[in-house]
């Protein structure tokens, strides 16, 4: 753990964690309670897939999708997800989008050109910025890492009770389990920025926990690294 504390304008807060470990949840609260920016990298990584996919772009095709994530426009106003003037905010949370962001989350350049838009982003601190690498990677020296996590069965089942990533559609618990179960396995052993644990994150297991919980001890955790003492 980072053991000064933090200049309040530089501070960045960086979640990390598994597919439904609640980080989208308590990210947005934290930077609500705060006060501070919002960003999520996983919408990135969806978003430049459903381009590339648009443009007729094999996934596997690294200098293509490279080209895409360097031109794309991505604009996240108003809760949307806006890609080259393209709302991608549904689209990006199938099932198909799941698979697409994992796949070119694993492209080296790709993963260049978003971490190097997502340190950008980081100017002037203020900021809560979830993803798979924020704490290992975009902002190593970030000054509160916060590492979500929660057993399989209760990350399938937050998932497979989320409408914004079943919609109308599947909702078989056991179909939700094994895709979450492969991206996991994809996120975890891919060859760059594989998702880990940073030495100095806190890891909050939220199986079983109210949301309202784990915010309230991430926020803590942000409040006296920031060195106030409530
Ligand atoms: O967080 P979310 O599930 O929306 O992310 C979609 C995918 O994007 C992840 O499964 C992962 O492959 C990739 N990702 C990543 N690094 C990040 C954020 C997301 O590799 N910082």
């Amino acid at each position: 753990m980072p053991s000064a504390t933090m200049p309040r304008g530089t501070m960045i807060v960086a979640i990390d964690g598994p597919s439904g470990a609640g980080k989208g949840t308590v990210a947005r609260a934290l930077a609500r309670e705060l006060g501070y920016r919002y960003v999520d990298t996983g919408a990135m990584y969806r978003a430049i897939a459903l381009q590339a996919l648009r443009d007729g772009i094999d996934l596997a095709n690294e200098s293509a999708v490279e080209h895409v994530a360097q031109e794309a426009v991505i604009n996240f106003e108003g809760g949307r997800t806006v890609v080259n003037g393209h709302d991608v905010t549904e689209a990006m949370r199938t099932p198909e989008g799941d698979v697409a962001a994992a796949s070119v989350a694993r492209l080296p350049a790709v993963r260049r050109v978003l971490v190097a838009r997502q340190r950008a982003f980081g100017k002037g601190g203020r900021l809560v910025m979830e993803g798979r690498d924020i704490g290992t990677v975009v902002f190593p020296d970030a000054g509160a890492k916060i590492y979500l996590d929660a057993s399989p069965d209760e990350r399938a089942r937050r998932r497979a009770a989320d409408r914004a990533h079943t919609g109308s559609g599947r909702t078989d618990l056991a179909d939700v389990a094994s895709a979450l179960e492969a991206r996991d396995a994809s996120d975890r052993t891919r060859e760059v920025s594989p998702l880990t644990l940073a030495a100095d994150a806190e890891l909050i297991d939220t199986t079983g926990v109210p949301i309202g919980d784990v915010v309230k001890r991430a926020l803590s955790l942000v409040r006296s690294r920031l060195g106030d003492s409530a």
